[in-house]
């Protein structure tokens, strides 16, 4: 391990090409995860409610979907996708953002995502260099990418991405990596705790649902990656995202459409992971 942080140190283009490069395709596969993963689970929620609902019935066999399986094909005419059309933002531009079959256009947000991905990555390494930091900074950002994504489209926060998060952040500060194991502790529980207090004055004052308990094991999660000092940053930062996202995207919102708030805490959360530091020091002079 510390050969490879030595030879990549002393060869930081090498690392940018690396990271670059792997980084295109973790992009590819973010796209599969956040297309799929919502369908998976619907499906898994139909199991479910059947059994409970007729647990004496045979279950309805459908197709089971994994990320896996089946093989990538074009939504509209369901020919399968070969390997040479599926290689990250050069297919996309290649066929000129449309099907090779049937010609019907493939959106642009698949080659966005894995360039979004790609730039996303190549900052870490920036911000780390070729340390550990940058390792983790790596798998933490690929996950929360897809988390904005899933919750951008569907209102969900899987627990699969949350709770993982949280585990690997609290794991890996075990060793004292970002933040002193206590520190992770404490950042789950106050990210935790602090979202469910307003959302049950929310609750209380409006008999409303304001948001998700995804949105709280989320701010945990990224509370057991930077420790609690960090949480109200990310709380603020969230604030500002959220305001400069709604703006722009209020004209093409529809009245009483549901409000994610997970983009604005994942991503003021990514912000706040690489800059957090500069931040505090500039607006509170320490
Ligand atoms: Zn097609």
């Amino acid at each position: 391990m510390s050969d490879f942080i030595r030879y990549f140190s002393e060869n930081l283009t090498a690392l940018y090409c690396l990271v670059g490069i792997l980084s295109l395709c973790i992009g590819s596969f973010l796209n599969v995860v956040i297309f799929r993963t919502p369908k998976m689970m619907e499906q898994e929620w139909k199991q479910e409610c059947q059994m409970i609902l007729h647990p004496d019935q045979p279950l309805i066999e459908s197709e089971k979907l994994t990320l896996s399986y089946p093989a990538s094909t074009c939504p509209h005419c369901h020919t399968p996708i070969r390997w040479y059309q599926n290689i990250p933002l050069i297919s996309w531009l290649f066929l000129r953002g449309k099907c090779q079959s049937c010609k019907a256009s493939i959106s642009s947000r698949y080659p966005l995502v894995e360039l979004l991905t790609m730039l996303c990555s190549l900052l870490v390494v920036v911000v780390f260099g070729a340390t550990l930091h940058m390792l983790f900074g790596l798998v933490l950002t690929w996950i929360l990418i897809a988390l904005t994504f899933i919750d951008f489209d569907t209102q969900l926060l899987p627990d699969r991405f949350t709770l993982t998060l949280a585990g690997l952040g609290l794991a890996v500060n075990s060793f004292t990596i970002y933040v002193s194991p206590t520190q992770a502790i404490w950042g789950y529980i106050v990210g935790f705790l602090c979202l469910w207090i307003v959302y049950y004055i929310f609750k209380l004052i409006t008999k409303k649902e304001g948001m998700g308990y995804g949105d709280f094991k989320l701010l945990a999660a990224l509370g057991a990656w930077m420790g609690p000092m960090m949480l109200p940053l990310i709380v603020l930062l969230s604030s500002c995202v959220g305001a400069i996202i709604g703006i722009i995207l209020l004209r093409k919102r529809q009245e009483n459409q549901p409000f994610a708030f997970g983009p604005y805490i994942a991503i003021a959360g990514w912000i706040a992971f690489l800059w957090g530091d500069q931040i505090m020091k500039v607006y509170l002079g320490g």
